[in-house]
Parts: C-alpha cells; sequence; structure tokens
C-alpha cells in the first residue's frame, strides 16, 4: 500500500546534479511541487526552465550560516508550504589521513554534517506548526560501515546517522518523520574526486548504482502511509570493499 505525494511541497539541496536533481524529476514526476536549492544559480535556472512550472530555484550556499537561517522564508515565498525537506547536499574526501588536508576536511564536515543539520534546523519551526512532514538525509553506506580508505567522509555520513536516528524520536511526537537513504557509490560528479583505482575496481565488478535507484528508494519511503515504520533505506550495490 502506497500514498499519493502529488499536491506536496518538496525542497531538495544539492539538486543541481547527480542524486539531488534524479531525486527532484521523481518527485515532480510524481506530482509534488519542488523547490530545488543549490549554489550554481546557472545549473538550476536551466534545469528549472527543462523541469518545467513545478520546478522552482532557490540559489543558496549551504556554507553561509546566514544565509541557510533564512531558507524557511524562501521556500515558503517560492512554494507556498513545505512538505518534505531532502537535505542532500554533500561532498567527498577520501585517502590516508596523514596526507590529509585539514581545511578540506572543514569544508566537507562544515557541507555534509553543520549544513544539512543548520538546513534542517530551519525548516523545522513550519513542519512542527504544520504537525507533519518527512526531513530525508542522502546519508551513505559510510554512514553505516566504516569505510577504512575515507576516514572524514565516513565521521561525516556517521554523524548524520547519529542525527537521524536521535532526532526521529524526538519529532515523531510531532507527526514528522525523519529518515536517510544510504547508497553505495553512485554515477554522479562526486565520485570525480574517488581514486582511479576504486572507480577501475567498481566498474569492474559492476558495483556503481544510477542517480535514479536513490531516488527510488526516496519516493518509497515518502510514499509509505503514516504510521507505517520505514527505518533508512540502505540500497547496496553488488560488492564494494569496505
Ligand atoms: P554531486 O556532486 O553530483 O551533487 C552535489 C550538489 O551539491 C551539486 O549540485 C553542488 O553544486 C551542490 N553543492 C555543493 N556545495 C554546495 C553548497 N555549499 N551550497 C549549495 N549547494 C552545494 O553529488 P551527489 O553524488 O549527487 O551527492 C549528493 C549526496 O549523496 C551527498 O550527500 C553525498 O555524500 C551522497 N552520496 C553520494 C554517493 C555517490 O557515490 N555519488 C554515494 C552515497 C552518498
Amino acid at each position: 500500500m502506497s500514498v499519493s505525494i502529488a499536491g506536496k511541497v518538496a525542497a531538495i539541496t544539492g539538486a543541481a546534479s547527480g542524486i539531488g536533481l534524479e531525486c527532484a524529476r521523481q518527485l515532480l514526476a510524481a506530482g509534488a511541487s519542488v523547490v530545488l536549492i543549490d549554489r550554481d544559480a546557472d545549473r538550476l535556472a536551466s534545469l528549472c526552465a527543462e523541469l518545467g512550472p513545478g520546478a522552482r530555484p532557490l540559489v543558496l550556499d549551504l556554507l553561509q550560516p546566514a544565509e541557510v537561517s533564512a531558507l524557511l522564508p524562501r521556500i515558503l515565498a517560492l512554494a507556498g508550504g513545505l512538505d518534505i525537506f531532502h537535505a542532500n547536499a554533500g561532498a567527498y574526501i577520501g585517502g590516508p589521513v596523514a596526507e590529509g588536508d585539514p581545511d578540506v576536511w572543514d569544508r566537507v564536515l562544515q557541507l555534509n554534517v553543520a549544513a544539512a543539520f543548520r538546513s534542517v534546523h530551519a525548516v523545522l519551526p513550519h513542519l512542527i506548526a504544520q504537525k507533519s512532514g518527512d526531513i530525508v538525509f542522502t546519508s551513505s553506506i559510510a554512514g553505516l560501515v566504516p569505510v577504512v580508505w575515507e576516514p572524514v567522509y565516513t565521521a561525516s555520513k556517521f554523524a548524520v546517522q547519529a542525527f537521524v536516528h536521535t532526532t526521529r524520536r524526538q519529532l515523531a511526537p510531532h507527526g514528522i518523520r525523519v529518515g536517510a537513504v544510504a547508497p553505495g557509490p553512485v554515477v554522479t560528479a562526486l565520485l570525480d574526486d574517488w581514486p582511479r583505482a576504486k572507480m577501475d575496481e567498481a566498474l569492474a565488478n559492476g558495483s556503481l548504482m544510477q542517480p535514479q535507484e536513490v531516488a527510488e528508494a526516496l519516493l518509497f519511503m515518502l510514499t509509505r502511509p503514516r504510521g507505517v515504520t520505514v527505518r533508512d533505506l540502505v540500497i547496496l550495490p553488488n560488492s564494494v570493499e569496505l
């Protein structure tokens, strides 16, 4: 049994590319209107023109806390409501800890953790007031199992999972569901930063997924009837060395 999300308003961060963009496409196809949030103004403008009237661009740099604090009134002004918030934007960093650049770590942690949490905090007053809503994070298999060759990314996604588990319990009495999709490697621009050897291995063993598969998992979660518990969806590849 499933429920319709037609007529709902969704907002997705990092929606100008990869997983966020495909989630926007599938939510629009399911009849929702979607606010696509990204810092890439040019891509957002051309994508929203292509996606049609249900798609609204919101240009915002998630690394600027003041911009994130002002997220809710901007979403409401564009779409007139909010039912589904997808904290999806993220960046990748892998490699040996001793060779890492802490300034790069800071940016990854800021985006994957602090900005994701801040963005949810910014929209919560609206969802609490209407006593319903869905908050979904794009986590990762690296949020559930330590991936040895990407310690900082793994730490960031473990933090996301911890936030999901704790806020799920806090927000359930307010009628708000909190969940995460946790995919293995997905073919997006993010994998441009993957080590060549890992990419060759993944290509050879067929373990790469498409963003469409993640969007389908998101749709599955959002269309479960209220009261049906859907824990986080882990979308595993055929095989990946963790
Ligand atoms: P992507 O690089 O294709 O898209 C990321 C988007 O985020 C881009 O459009 C970019 O402009 C936007 N963005 C980056 N910094 C921003 C900022 N400061 N403010 C606003 N927008 C910003 O990446 P993707 O693979 O689609 O990743 C989406 C999410 O999926 C991330 O959280 C990532 O960790 C997670 N994930 C990806 C994979 C994978 O293999 N691709 C696997 C598991 C989880």
